[in-house]
């Protein structure tokens, strides 16, 4: 029986709290105890009972549909030094924890992932410098850890979704079903600018759910001069036809293939430049983030939940690290140093403007 413990860590997503419900209640199911790490990766590095708390069954009620993470989430710089990982790890151990489940985006699994391959320098140091005693030492040898992709983002490898990714999809479309009836009444043109960090992922998605006139995405730049005609030909060809609204989405991260940022500013004045229209431009911003999670991501992160759970009582000081995924409509278990890995070469393809590479490490969506 194990002790296990669930973090949320990074940008805030629906559905992690779906996620944290299940964890707890699978792993009380399963006859062993839940806690919650508080305030992602800060509460590993502070310790003790107000960061690390015991979860009851009851304790997750409501948690289902809930947005953002109850129990807290944070960017913490300590722990990305070696001094705040063997901090953590003796925080863990005093705890009694033998398990973790961390919740996040590929910042925080790639910090998982580091904090597992130290782990048995990091309680040799503690034994050594007598922080622990020997039978903890023997006891906690081997932390079993396992990640599950929260992230509005959808930008983690090896997974076709990420928890909280298509309620914030949801967000956007609904967003531009608003803007739609100004756009329309008005015969406007609006620049929607969405979030999505260095992946296009959102963007191009809200732009198929929205049939908007034109996207920018980071893993498909064009040259300054290329965008910016093939986005005029594109919106006057539709004005041609009597189309009486514009929309065009632009990722917050998208880029020219110089690598150069565009804004929606940016694309707002071509707009306004080389077609005359009368243009707006909305950035979503944090409400993309907010409210209840969608079904699909309920159902995500708690198939997910209950998966990390079984994966931390199976696997074995051999194993690698899980990450739960979703491939094809089924909850798969993945090798998380791998997914990070290739998280990792999508963006070094994009700073080395290999966008073909960048394409195609995506998930399919991006290369049909
Ligand atoms: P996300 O998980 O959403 O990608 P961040 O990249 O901000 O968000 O990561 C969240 C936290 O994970 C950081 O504040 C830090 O504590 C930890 N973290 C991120 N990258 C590393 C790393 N390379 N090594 C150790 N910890 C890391």
């Amino acid at each position: 029986k194990r002790n296990i413990a669930i973090m949320t860590s990074g940008g805030d997503a629906p559905g992690m709290n779906a996620n944290v419900r299940a964890v707890v209640r699978a792993a009380i199911y399963r006859g062993c105890k839940a806690f919650a790490i508080m305030e992602g990766y800060e509460g590993l590095v502070r310790g003790g009972p107000q960061y690390i708390k015991e979860m009851s069954w009851h304790d997750v009620r409501g948690y289902l549909s809930e947005g953002g993470t109850n129990i807290g989430t944070a960017r913490c710089m300590a722990f990305r030094e070696r001094a705040g990982r063997l901090i953590s790890c003796k925080h863990l151990i005093e705890a009694g924890i033998n398990a973790l489940i961390v919740c996040g985006g590929d910042g925080s699994l790639t910090g998982a992932d580091l904090f597992r391959a130290e782990w048995p320098s990091l309680i040799q140091e503690l034994k050594d410098t007598n922080e622990i005693s020997l039978e903890d030492f023997n006891t906690y040898k081997h932390l079993n850890i396992c990640g599950t992709v929260g992230s509005i983002d959808n930008d983690m490898a090896t997974t076709d979704a990420t928890i909280g990714a298509y309620s914030s999809l949801d967000r956007i479309c609904r967003a531009i079903d608003y803007i739609d009836a100004t756009a329309n009444s008005h015969s406007r043109a609006f620049v929607v600018e969405v979030m999505g960090r260095h992946c296009g992922w959102l963007a191009l998605m809200a732009g198929i759910a929205t049939s908007a006139d034109y996207i920018l995405i980071p893993e498909k730049p064009s040259s300054s001069k290329d965008w910016q005609e093939q986005m005029c030909t594109i919106v006057g060809k539709h004005r041609a036809k009597g189309k009486r609204k514009t929309i065009v989405i632009v990722a917050e991260g998208a880029i020219t293939s110089d690598l150069q940022p565009i804004s929606a500013n940016d694309v707002k004045d071509v707009l306004v430049k080389r077609l005359g229209l009368d243009t707006r431009v909305t950035t979503l911003g944090h409400v993309q983030r907010g409210g209840t999670a969608v079904a699909f991501d309920r159902i995500l992160a708690t198939l997910q939940g209950v998966e990390a759970v079984k994966a931390v009582l199976d696997v074995t000081p051999d194993t690698p690290s899980p990450l739960i995924a979703i491939e094809e409509n089924k909850i798969v278990r993945k090798p998380l140093v791998e997914a990070v890995k290739i998280t990792k070469s999508v963006a070094e393809a994009i700073q080395n403007k290999d966008f073909e590479k960048a394409m195609s490490l995506r998930d399919s969506e991006f290369s049909e």
